[in-house]
């Protein structure tokens, strides 16, 4: 029997230090096992130590926090109604979800490299491979375990999505730019200087 976790990490006051930790990057492929075996798909980043150098000092696990994505116009979802959760930020800027992500070693398929794969907590109809991804990584959630079976660790992350939906569902650790909170969360949607040249 799995013993019960918690729902809710860290206190209603809001982040505690380092937190919140940035990251950034276009999604790269990964091995293909994320989404096909589990039915958990996990956007991958590539891990730049100069760029996010915190990355090498915390613990391998799982985290949670926002995460936003600029997808193109030709992607199903950058026309679809905005629902709970998910934000528009501007037509083609970028929108903010809820996310989870697992830093470091994946010990279910005795991965050798670093890595970063974050499964946005919302439902895409189609992939989003090349998109820039923003990551506002709020807590830690839980270290990496070892599982007899699949389903095992299905079970276990889907417990990993419901405590980050419910820690960031609070006034502290929701964003103003979603309409909820009080948190900035300004980074995640700013157009770069880069960005704003490409539309003149
Ligand atoms: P890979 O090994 O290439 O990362 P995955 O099986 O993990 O393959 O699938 C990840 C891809 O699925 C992402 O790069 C993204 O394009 C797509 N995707 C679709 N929905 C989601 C989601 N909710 N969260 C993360 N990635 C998603
Ligand atoms: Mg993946």
């Amino acid at each position: 029997m799995a013993v019960p976790r918690p729902r809710i990490i860290g206190p209603s006051t809001g982040l505690e230090k380092p937190y919140p930790l940035q990251m950034e990057g276009r999604v790269i492929r990964g091995f293909g096992r994320g989404s096909r075996d589990l039915g958990i798909p996990t956007a991958n980043l590539p891990v730049d130590d100069h760029l996010t150098p915190w990355i090498a000092g915390i613990k391998s696990g799982v985290y949670f926090g926002w995460a936003s994505l600029r997808l193109p116009s030709s992607h199903p979802n950058q026309h679809a109604t905005t629902s709970s959760g998910t934000t528009m930020a501007k037509a083609m800027g970028f929108r903010i979800y809820p996310m989870v992500m697992s830093i470091g070693r994946n010990n279910f398929y005795n991965n050798t490299t670093r890595s970063a794969e974050v499964h946005v907590l919302h439902k895409f109809d189609a992939d989003f491979y090349g998109v820039e991804m923003r990551l506002l990584v709020m807590g830690f959630i839980r270290e990496m375990k070892d599982y007899p079976n699949v389903e095992a660790l299905i079970e276990d992350i889907e417990v990993d999505c419901d405590v980050a939906r419910q820690s960031l569902d609070r006034e502290a650790w929701a964003l103003r730019e979603t309409g909820k909170g009080t948190l900035d969360g300004s980074w995640l949607v700013r157009e770069t200087a880069e960005q704003n040249r490409a539309v003149v």
